[in-house]
């Protein structure tokens, strides 16, 4: 059982530290800003949810009061690109469909994180077979797997928190690093 009282997203890393000569007292007070951006992400993560079969239903339950993804600030789910940033694939991932996962992904803004959520999205699961990728990081970069067929709603909630550490901790210049660049070119995402 999920109690909904608990803040899990109240944890954070920013320090309050002294602010500087001249800009002190009321109104004013000195952190590190990379820090800021970070807690302020990670608890207003806007998910799309690209579901396909069976997984999905696990999503919905995990939307579900007795879950509540809200705890998490991601209620706010959409099915347009240029407002999310978090990608969630669930469920079996045809070849035909690759090319249209790809091109949500393109859509939307940076910064993006993608969870594969179940055994299809993550390595096509059972169907190896001609017709279904077999896996979706073959198509755009993965950055958090959630095992399981189909995962229950705590491991997607647990997805989602290890999407959290990630996005709290990210360097505010990561997404126009070379290393970055160097991953989308092997993609051939410009
Ligand atoms: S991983 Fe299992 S439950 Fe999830 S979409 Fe595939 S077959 Fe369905």
């Amino acid at each position: 059982m999920i109690h909904n009282k608990r803040p899990v997203t109240h944890n954070t890393n920013v320090k309050i530290v002294d602010a500087p000569e001249g800009h002190q007292g009321e109104g004013f007070m000195a952190m590190q800003l990379s820090k800021v951006v970070g807690m302020a992400r990670k608890n207003s993560i806007w998910p799309l949810p690209f579901a396909t079969s069976c997984c999905g239903i696990e999503f919905m339950a995990t939307m579900g009061s007795t879950y509540d993804l809200a705890r998490f600030g991601s209620e706010r789910l959409a099915f347009t690109p240029r407002q999310c940033d978090l990608l969630m694939v669930m469920g079996t991932i045809s070849k035909k469909m690759a090319p249209v996962l790809r091109q949500v992904y393109i859509q939307m803004a940076e910064p993006r994180w993608v969870i594969a959520v179940g055994a299809c999205a993550s390595s096509g699961g059972i169907f190896d077979t001609y017709s279904v990728l077999q896996g979706i990081d073959e198509v755009i970069p993965v950055d958090v797997y959630v095992p399981g067929c189909p995962p229950r709603p705590e491991a997607i909630i647990d997805g989602i928190m290890r999407i959290q550490e990630l996005v709290e901790t990210e360097s505010v210049r990561r997404r126009s690093s070379d290393e970055y660049q160097q991953l989308l070119t092997s993609y051939g995402i410009k």
